[in-house]
């Protein structure tokens, strides 16, 4: 087992704390609304270099700068290679646009066939909820829509989408995205929620949601009663660092998962802030301990101004490599390319077959031992039961 990694040693946190009653911190509308905007807001509070003051100059043409206080508090005043900080300012290569970047990398827009719905796969939608989020990372993918203003989707728009999801019987599963739909007032969420758990083929709901990392006083037991009247419904978050499993998050996190509510973790390999793998050892052991199972590990995609967070396709296999055996597969996500232009997600990893002859596999372990595995005599897998079951109406 490795050792703790070492802790930021000038957090931001006395700064900020310092001058705010607990009843203010503790109210996640006051931490929306006193978001960290600025230079102004930012050089009181962290050492910025040049690079950074570059990037925050250029932010106002390119993707907007919004920072939880409590977000905020989690950084390191002195280093800019902090991850929390290179996750939320700027820096002046934001303002490059690389070769293959686009500014809608998975072709979403192209996928839409009502207002808010993105219906790339058969059986589930994305419906975007909103255009704010707590905070606005500068790795998103979807910054062509969210954090140009606070603006809500109308809802009309939110009705269409609903009529869509009624008139497509295909549609077994709801993933609420946008922005982020749990900064939305717990009224207004659940008119969606119940919405989408009205439409009657739809099985399951989840809600795509930073809020736990980034504004997780917003978990509190109002929105979790009314979360657990919609099940099954599920949370997948996004930590990217284990310094974003603060005790806060952790109460956030279990908060859910009392609720009966599962929860899974997204991360995105972020060059310099969690490309190596005892960091997101770190992380996803943080994460079991917390109850949220590691789900989806992303290779960055290629939206404009990202290309300085994005690292090659081999590093995270290369991590995924050195994690397997290391930790427990509960703790290990699957690393996934989502494809751009629209191709959906594709699992990568390493090659453990060697080689696949007709009655066995050479297969290699995690150590790097060759093993043989027999293949069975019979070839025939069709399960004899499926036209009996399958044909069983009152399943
Ligand atoms: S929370 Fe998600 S949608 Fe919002 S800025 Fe971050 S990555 Fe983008």
């Amino acid at each position: 087992m490795s050792s703790p990694l070492p802790i930021a040693r000038s957090p931001v946190e006395p700064l900020l704390r310092g001058e705010v009653p607990d009843a203010h911190w503790n109210d996640w509308r006051w931490q929306l609304r006193r978001r960290l905007t600025s230079l102004a807001d930012l050089e009181r509070l962290v050492r910025l270099t040049d690079d950074e003051r570059a990037g925050i100059a250029a932010a106002p043409g390119l993707f907007r700068i919004g920072i939880t206080p409590y977000y905020a508090s989690l950084m390191d005043r002195d280093h800019a290679s902090c991850p929390v900080r290179m996750q939320v300012i700027p820096v002046a290569a934001e303002a490059r646009v690389s070769d293959g970047e686009r500014v809608d990398p998975l072709g979403e827009d192209a996928l839409s066939p009502a207002p808010a719905i993105v219906h790339r796969y058969p059986d589930r939608v994305l419906l975007l909820a909103l255009d704010r989020c707590a905070v606005y990372c500068r790795h998103c993918n979807r910054r062509r829509l969210v954090g140009q203003d606070d603006g809500v989707i109308p809802k009309q728009d939110l009705e269409r989408a609903i009529e869509y999801l009624h008139r497509t019987p295909a549609v077994k599963d709801v993933l609420i995205s946008g922005g982020d739909p749990l900064t939305l007032s717990t009224e207004k969420l659940e008119w969606l929620v119940s919405s989408v758990r009205a439409v009657p083929h739809v099985e399951i709901i989840r809600l795509g949601t930073r809020v736990p990392v980034a504004l997780p006083m917003r978990i509190d037991d109002q929105l979790c009663a009314m979360l657990r009247r919609y099940h099954p419904l599920y949370v997948n978050t996004h930590f990217n660092h284990p310094k974003e499993v603060t005790p806060e998050a952790r109460a956030a996190c279990e908060r859910l998962v009392d609720a009966g509510i599962p929860m899974g973790n997204q991360s995105v390999l972020l060059r310099g802030v969690n490309s190596s793998a005892r960091i997101l050892e770190e992380l996803f052991r943080a994460l079991l301990r917390v109850r949220v199972r590691p789900y989806y590990l992303f290779q960055g995609d290629p939206a404009q101004g990202t290309d300085h967070l994005r690292t090659p396709v081999g590093a995270g296999v290369e991590i995924m490599e050195q994690l397997q055996g290391r930790v427990t597969g509960m703790a290990l996500p699957r690393l996934v390319i989502d494809a751009p232009g629209g191709g959906g997600k594709l699992p990568i990893g390493p090659n453990y077959v060697l080689a696949w002859g007709v009655d066995r596999l050479k297969l290699r372990n995690y150590e790097g031992r060759v093993v043989e595995y027999p293949e069975p005599a019979e070839r025939d897998c069709a399960c004899p039961y499926d036209a009996v079951w399958l044909g069983d109406d009152r399943r």
